[in-house]
């Protein structure tokens, strides 16, 4: 199960035109958000907000759509968000929170959930964890880097910054600046080289962009409250879904990225063992299957 367990896959995006200008792919994330803030199925979620540098993203408490929105759309660098959950509830006085998160942030809020040492209160408060596929991340002076060194562009004129097709692209106003990957490599940050997941396996939902066409996203429902909110967010005609792709440019190539994830990662965590080095628990190519859920 390279992808996780999950129920359902498809293709969707949002039908609000305003959240389709401004996602990062089929604005997902943020329709989810909305929608469950509308019914009260959250009370807030905490979201990458903007920051005060530019595309360096700051965690906030969003209570409304408008906050919501003004956090979509990818930022290439940490957002602590899971920092942010205990204040959502010990200050903002969340019950029921929502929040978007990274693969490893994921695993962290499972972590937590499992063993709420000291967060207890918090522990059953999550009401909505929406998982974001990562294949890697970058400092934000790696991002800098690219942005202003490498594209030659001043960071308050980016409006978009994506990953694809073996690229780094740098939207500005008039212009897009594409970045070979080779340009970036060695510019990831250093922990995510041992990183097993690739698509958020233990989100309620996880979602990217890998697997649908431009504009459209990748959605892996998982858990009972993933599915159950997903379906009535489908149902109220918030989110317009398709079935997904099966072939080369669609569930293939998420699982042969995922697959490859997992596998460069098992190699770098064998290479560690290997020296007495720390390495993530219960990974190990060791084991029946290596590539399972970890
Ligand atoms: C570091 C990184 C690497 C990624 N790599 C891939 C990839 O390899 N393949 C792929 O298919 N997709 C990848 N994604 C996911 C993709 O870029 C989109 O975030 C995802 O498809 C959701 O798009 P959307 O239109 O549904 O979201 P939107 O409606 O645009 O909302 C995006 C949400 O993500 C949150 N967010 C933005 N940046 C961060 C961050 N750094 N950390 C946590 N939350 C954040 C925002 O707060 C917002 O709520 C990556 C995302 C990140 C952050
Ligand atoms: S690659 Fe893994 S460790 Fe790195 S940011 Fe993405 S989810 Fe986290």
């Amino acid at each position: 199960m390279v992808l996780g367990t999950y129920k359902e896959v498809v293709t969707a995006r949002s039908t609000d035109k305003q959240i389709q200008k401004i996602a990062q792919d089929g604005g997902i994330v943020s329709a989810l958000f909305c929608y469950a803030l509308d019914e009260k199925i959250i009370d807030g979620a905490v979201v990458a907000g903007p920051g005060e540098d530019f595309w360096k993203p700051e965690p906030k408490v969003a209570m409304s759509s408008d906050e919501i929105l003004a956090a979509a759309g990818t930022k290439y660098t940490f957002s602590p968000n899971v920092w942010m959950l205990k204040q959502a509830v010990r200050q903002y006085g969340l019950e029921k929170v929502g929040t978007v998160a990274i693969p490893c942030q994921t695993m962290g809020i499972r972590k937590m959930q499992s063993y709420p040492f000291g967060v207890r209160f918090l522990a059953d408060k999550i009401a909505l964890l929406t998982g974001i596929f990562c294949m890697e991340n970058f400092p934000y002076e790696s991002l800098k880097t690219f942005i202003s060194e490498k594209a030659g562009v001043s960071p308050e004129l980016v409006e978009k910054m994506d990953i694809g097709k073996g690229k780094f692209f740098i939207h500005t106003a008039d212009d897009v600046i594409a970045l070979p990957l080779k340009e970036t490599h060695g510019y990831e940050q250093n922990g995510c080289k041992v990183c097993l997941d690739y698509v958020a396996e233990l989100a309620d939902v996880s979602t990217g962009s890998v697997g649908s066409p431009d504009g459209w996203s990748t959605v892996l429902t998982r858990t009972g409250t993933g599915e159950t909110i997903f379906k009535a967010a489908v149902d109220a005609g918030v989110i317009e879904t398709k079935p997904v792709n099966e072939g080369k440019f669609g569930l293939e190539m998420l699982t042969k990225l995922a697959t490859q994830k997992k596998e460069k990662a098992m190699k770098v965590i064998d290479e560690k063992k290997a020296m007495g080095l720390p390495i993530p628990y219960k990974a190990s190519s060791e084991k029946e299957d290596p590539l399972a859920n970890i």
